[in-house]
C-alpha cells in the first residue's frame, strides 16, 4: 500500500528469503535510478520508544534521519507504506543518498530482491540488533548499529551513507 512515500513502479512487494517480505524488481532497473523516496512523520529515539510499547511495528519499521530522529508513519497504527519493506543486506544493490532516496548501487535485473545496508542510515543499536540473514559473502553476521565506526566498511559504502552518518563519519 501506498501511503506516504514514493516507490518506483518497477517494484512489488513479495515473500522474501531473507525476511517476511521484501521489495522485488519487476523489470530492470539501471544503475543510478531511484527507487524509492521515503516520507513519513519525525519522531525521536524517546517517541519510537514509547510509542512501540502499544504499537510494535514502530519499532521496526521508522529509519534514522538524524543523531536519535527517525522517519515513521504519519500516524502510529498506519500499516507500514510499501517503500518500508526494504530488507537489509550486507552487500546491498540500492543505497542512500542524502537521507531519504534510494537509488540502484548497480543494475539490477527483474526478479531480484532490492536491499539497502541498514546501518548506512542507522548509528545506534535502538533500531538495530539482529543477526544478519543476507548470506552474502560481505555478510557482518550482527547488525549492531556500530559499523560506521569501521574504515572499511566506510570505504565499502562511502558513496551511499545517510548525510548524517557522513558528518559523523567526517567527525571522527
Ligand atoms: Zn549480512
Amino acid at each position: 500500500m501506498r501511503i506516504h512515500s514514493h516507490l518506483s513502479s518497477k517494484c512489488h512487494i513479495a515473500e522474501s528469503m531473507i525476511c517476511d517480505r521484501g521489495v522485488f524488481a519487476k523489470e530492470k532497473i539501471i544503475m543510478g535510478e531511484t527507487i524509492a523516496i521515503w516520507g513519513g512523520k519525525i519522531y525521536s529515539a524517546e517517541e519510537i520508544d514509547s510509542l512501540s510499547k502499544k504499537y510494535p511495528s514502530i519499532s521496526t519499521h521508522p529509519f534514522g534521519v538524524f543523531d536519535g530522529f527517525y522517519m515513521g508513519p504519519v500516524k502510529p497504527d498506519d500499516p507500514p507504506d510499501d517503500a518500508e519493506f526494504f530488507n537489509h543486506s550486507c552487500l546491498p544493490n540500492a543505497g542512500i543518498k542524502g537521507q531519504i532516496v534510494l537509488i540502484a548501487r548497480r543494475d539490477i535485473p527483474a526478479g531480484e530482491e532490492i536491499c539497502f545496508d541498514y546501518e548506512t542510515t542507522e548509528n545506534t543499536s535502538n533500531a538495530l540488533g539482529f543477526k544478519c540473514n543476507c548470506k552474502s559473502n560481505k555478510c557482518r553476521e550482527m547488525i549492531n548499529g556500530d559499523a560506521w565506526l569501521d574504515p572499511n566498511f566506510i570505504r565499502a559504502n562511502k558513496e551511499y551513507l545517510s548525510w548524517y552518518i557522513l558528518c559523523k563519519v567526517n567527525n571522527l
